[in-house]
């Protein structure tokens, strides 16, 4: 974190990381330093959002971006746009989320996902500043993934759902999946709660012996093989508990060559690995709000 306490107080930038277990907000200076900072465990929205609020609006703010989990209702043409999709959170599926800061605090908002800020974050200023087109995926607790071109995220109608997507089952697992909605699809099988659950053990204490890394990598090079297939961006980063485990990155690159086969693997000018560790670790959700509540001043 950077201090700059002599800078110009009139054009501040407000962030928010709304995050499943904690809500970080800060503000920004336009050289994307932090004056101030602050984190609350998310509880109820009105709780939650009122935390946010009462510290935002001790700054004069000239615009607010939140980095959420999702899902979140994107498409503009919804009456609901700004707002949480259904989710097992408790209290907050359909929970109101631009509109409530918005008129507290009475600048622009605005919002993407998680995964999208962090894509967009680790272009500008993380692990693929040399790149236009970024995939990112955090691979923790959950499983999220986005692409950003030129510092935009990549959408249809809404937000990516790429941890949701369908797997090829690895032909030594045995293990049932643990989404609720889908069973055995990428996030019920690869998420941290599903390594612990299928092992028995808390990740951080696996090594690969049992195999576990290799068939971790197994699952994720599938994703990299739908992102080079599909948008076919410059790199792909991976991040989250998991994502930046040691070496994971380089298994990813392998495992999903021999997935690709030959096939239309991505080739950058000067070369250099397709899959590799994102690089501003926690932070890069906050840092996209910072990046969105500049976008919006511009
Ligand atoms: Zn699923």
């Amino acid at each position: 974190m950077s201090h700059n306490f002599g800078a110009d107080m009139t054009r501040l930038l407000g962030a928010i990381e709304a995050g499943g277990t904690k809500f970080r907000a800060a503000v920004f200076t336009p050289d994307m330093s932090i004056v101030d900072e602050m984190r609350v465990p998310t509880t109820g929205p009105d709780e939650t959002l009122g935390a946010m609020i009462d510290f935002l609006s001790g700054h004069e703010l000239l615009s607010l971006g939140i980095a959420s989990f999702g899902p979140l209702v994107l498409d503009p043409t919804q009456p609901d746009v700004g707002s949480f999709g259904p989710t097992p959170k408790p209290g907050w599926s359909g929970a109101p989320l631009v509109q409530p800061l918005e008129a507290a605090l009475g600048v622009p908002v605005g919002l993407q996902t998680d995964v999208e800020a962090a894509a967009v974050a680790e272009q500008r200023m993380g692990a693929a500043v040399d790149m236009q087109r970024v995939a990112y995926a955090t691979i923790g607790t959950g499983i999220g993934a986005a692409v950003a071109v030129d510092g935009v995220p990549v959408r249809g109608r809404n937000h990516a759902e790429l941890g949701h997507m369908p797997v090829r089952r690895h032909p030594d697992d045995m293990y049932s999946g643990r989404c609720p909605f889908h069973g055995d699809c990428l996030e019920g099988m690869a998420c941290g709660p599903a390594i612990a659950e299928r092992w028995d053990a808390d990740p951080a204490t696996l090594d690969d012996r049992a195999g576990v890394w290799e068939m971790e990598a197994y699952y994720i090079a599938q994703l990299a093989r739908v992102l080079a297939y599909s948008v076919a961006p410059d790199v792909f980063l991976i991040g989250g508990g998991v994502g930046t485990r040691p070496g994971m990155a380089e298994m990813v690159e392998e495992a999903s060559l021999a997935d690709m086969n030959g096939y239309a693997e991505i080739r950058r000018p000067g070369g250099g690995a397709f899959v590799r560790a994102a690089g501003l670790g926690e932070d890069a959700g906050l840092f996209g709000a910072a990046i969105i509540a500049e976008q919006l001043t511009e």
